[in-house]
């Protein structure tokens, strides 16, 4: 997401270069670059014009200090107010009431609410470690009720099962009594969308949210789906009292529109966004973070949580350990490291939050390891013997061919993945006979 948006932005950044301060005159051009950046991102108008009238107040007249440069300054002041439009604050779930909690998602029909919802339990059961039900008053699709079931299972929720007959406030009741009397923390409850906003969806909504009288009740919207999106958030937003927005898909390529629309539209904040389709594909929002990311500025905390969550320390010591002893990098060892990269979301993932500058095209390297090509390789090395992936250099060209032939893949795929992994060898071995000054020095040379 955001990938033109924060180049552009950089490159009207950069039009200020070599201007003593911010005047009203050599901020105009580059003001006027930023308007439409923020309008082929798809921003809605309205917001547009607020957030460069903010921008503007505050950007004349600043005395640009030593340590910037007026386009750092002015990179500055839209940093803080991206933050403002992307609502200040992380609001973490209330979860202190008299329980069941109820969390209600609504949303437009393939905003992704269903796969929110496991995700949502997913990360009750695991990290606040609750128990967890969910319900489906979708009465109109029973393959959404099917998929909420699917999906309960999965993350080892308590699934209150609900039928297409039934009154979706009937389903309600049923789901609050069901987790009264089996001791549930948090009870999600998941709502029917259409495509597009319509009156009896409308109502049918409102009606069942005044049974469930939630806790926190979330829109859900498709940072895909643009200025549509935005203005079903509005008469969302008119009909039920949100807590809260969460936005799926950031993981896509969506300009960004959505994500710095849909705040300001409703007034309510961004409290999740979602990173994938898979259930731990859910992340805690926070506006600094990602006014950052927009900015090129990377989001080097974000990824740290990642890999404090995500990397397996056990694994990494023991190969330290390893590799101390001179026993070398093998491809088993290969395939921890290709396994670790695919828990973290692939390369493309941990690009996104790297502050790579906008002007810093890293489409090729994102292609380059992105899941899939994770997964082949993964898949070249289980087709190997153990000897094989402990003794690489006894890979012979016959060899090669059943390895490929074992995977479905060509030979040159695995001649690749051999290369790749001779040259991590070279790097492993310098950093642990010189450790990391070493290893750079030789990056350098
Ligand atoms: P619902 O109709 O609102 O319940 O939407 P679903 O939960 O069925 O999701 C619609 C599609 O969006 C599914 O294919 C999901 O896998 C996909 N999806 C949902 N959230 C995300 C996300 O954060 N990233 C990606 N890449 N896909 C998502």
């Amino acid at each position: 997401m955001f990938d033109n948006l924060s180049g552009r932005l950089a490159e009207a950044a950069r039009s200020l270069t070599g201007k003593g301060r911010l005047t009203e005159s050599n901020i105009k051009d580059t003001l006027r670059q930023v308007r439409l950046a923020l309008l082929e991102a798809d921003v809605a108008l309205p917001v547009v014009k607020t957030f460069i009238e903010r921008i503007r107040e505050q950007a004349v007249g600043e005395v640009v200090g030593r340590s910037l440069t007026p386009g750092q300054e002015l990179v500055k002041i839209i940093h803080a107010e991206l933050v403002t439009l992307l609502g200040s604050e992380t609001a973490p779930l209330d979860l202190r009431a008299q329980p069941p909690v109820v969390l209600f998602l609504a949303g437009l029909q393939g905003a992704g609410k269903t796969t929110t919802a496991a995700k949502l339990a997913r990360r009750l059961i695991e990290k606040d470690k609750k128990r967890v039900a969910m319900v489906s008053v979708d009465v109109h699709r029973p393959a959404a009720i099917l998929q909420l079931q699917t999906l309960a299972g999965e993350v080892g929720a308590n699934f209150i099962e609900s039928q297409s007959s039934e009154d979706p406030r009937a389903i309600v009741d049923r789901a609050l009594d069901e987790s009264r009397r089996t001791h549930v923390d948090v009870l999600l409850v998941d709502t029917a969308g259409r495509l597009h906003v319509d009156d009896d969806m409308m109502n049918e909504v409102v009606a069942v949210h005044e049974r469930a009288k939630p806790h926190e009740t979330f829109f859900v919207i498709d940072s895909m789906a643009g200025q549509d999106a935005v203005n079903s958030a509005r008469v969302f937003n008119e009909r039920l009292p949100l807590t809260g927005v969460i936005l799926t898909k950031t993981d896509g390529d969506a300009k960004g529109g959505v994500a710095l629309s849909v705040s300001e539209v409703t007034g309510k904040p961004i409290r999740f966004i979602g990173v994938g389709e898979k259930t731990d594909a859910l992340e805690v929002f926070h506006p600094d973070r990602m006014a950052s990311r927009i900015l090129g500025m990377g989001d080097v905390l974000s990824l740290v949580e990642e890999i404090e969550g995500k990397v397996d320390r056990e694994q990494a010591s023991k190969l330290a350990g390893k590799l101390k002893k001179g026993k070398g990098f093998d491809l088993a060892d290969l395939r921890d490291q290709l396994q670790q990269m695919m828990n973290m979301g692939g390369m493309a993932a941990l690009l996104d939050k790297l502050p790579i500058p906008g002007s810093v095209n890293t489409a090729a390297l994102k292609g380059g390891a992105d899941e899939k090509q994770l997964k082949r390789q993964v898949a070249i090395i289980n087709s190997m013997t153990p000897g094989e992936r402990r003794f690489p250099k006894t890979i012979n060209g016959s060899r090669k061919r059943r390895i490929a032939s074992g995977c479905g893949l060509q030979v040159q795929d695995v001649n690749r993945l051999l290369k790749q992994h001779q040259q991590m060898e070279k790097m492993m071995k310098k950093m642990s006979r010189g450790g990391m000054q070493k290893m750079m020095r030789g990056m350098g040379g």
